[in-house]
């Protein structure tokens, strides 16, 4: 399965990424942090970044593109990938396009994650404030002042992509607004409706989510799956009522016989006994008979 995540900075695409990962054993190939440790690392790349990065701009796209067309060259991206943070720009957009035609991969889903953006200031806030807690390192970019520029150029840049995928049919927006377990469903449930799931998955989280509802709009292309499924539901629930009502009635034949035989053999036991007293009994008076003469 090979997915993308888009949404603003703040609006959970990196937890639902870690979530998404754990759930269909696939890899999380985030830009961000990608070029975080490019920085790290103070490589070529990570050197041209790190200003821009830090400022709240966008890496040239040719920077990124090759990052990601490397990445997904790698073993373990075989079995599918999640991109969080790529593409951010209609260029790399249409360069993923080309990619992943040149590699023979197709894209299951774009999923945009919509967020209050009054909301997103304070989601930075208590991350930041998390990982300070947990003594972890708290992003150079990750200040009010940077998150406005970066949501800046996520309105101009990154935006443009809804429509983009939204033409090509491939992008399901579900409410990002929701509790964390409440999205990942949403998501699950949204890449079952389109297929890119296997059944088997949603056998195991369908017991779980099954009621809640979900807020996000649906495509018309993700809704028609559901409605077959709906239908297909239905129809296994009818069949299923059948072969119970077949194999009560099958249940109770046998056990009909069973009961008969139970019966005559109770009725028969007795009888035996009866049968095994009297020739005592008349084994006795022969006995005793015999004993007098
Ligand atoms: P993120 O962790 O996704 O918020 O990314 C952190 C920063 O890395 C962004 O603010 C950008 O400067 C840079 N970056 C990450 N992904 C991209 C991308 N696809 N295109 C351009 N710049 C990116």
């Amino acid at each position: 399965m090979r997915i993308i995540l888009l949404g603003p900075p703040g609006s959970g695409k990196g937890t639902q990424a870690q979530l998404l990962v754990q759930r269909y054993d696939i890899v999380q190939l985030s830009t961000g942090e990608m070029l975080r440790a490019a920085v790290a690392a103070g490589t070529p790349v990570g050197l041209k970044a790190k200003e821009i990065m830090a400022s709240g701009g966008l890496v040239p796209d040719e920077i990124v593109v090759g990052i990601i067309s490397d990445r997904i060259d790698q073993p373990d991206a075989r079995h599918g990938f999640i991109l969080d943070g790529f593409p951010r720009t209609v260029p790399q957009a249409e360069a993923l396009d080309e990619l992943l035609k040149h590699k023979h991969l197709k894209l299951d889903a774009v999923i945009e994650l919509r967020v209050n953006e009054s909301a997103l200031l304070n989601r930075v806030e208590t991350r930041v404030a998390q990982m300070r807690e947990r003594g972890e390192e708290v992003r150079v970019d990750d200040t009010p002042e940077v998150l406005s520029k970066r949501l800046a150029s996520y309105r101009s840049q990154t935006e443009p992509l809804i429509h983009y995928y939204s033409e090509r049919r491939k992008l399901s927006t579900i409410d990002g607004m929701m509790a964390i377990d409440e999205v990942t469903r949403a998501i699950h449930r949204q890449l079952l409706a389109l297929g890119a799931v296997e059944p088997k998955t949603h056998a195991r989280s369908a017991a779980k989510s099954a009621p809640a509802k979900t807020g996000a709009k649906k495509t018309k292309a993700a809704k028609k799956p559901a409605t077959t499924a709906k239908k297909a539901a239905k129809s296994t629930k009818k069949a299923a009522k059948k072969t119970t009502k077949q194999a009560v009635k099958a249940a109770k034949k046998p056990a009909k016989r069973a009961a008969k035989k139970v019966v005559k053999k109770a009725a028969k036991k007795p009888a035996k006994k009866a049968v095994k007293k009297g020739a005592k009994k008349a084994a006795k008076k022969v006995t005793k008979r015999r004993a007098k003469r």
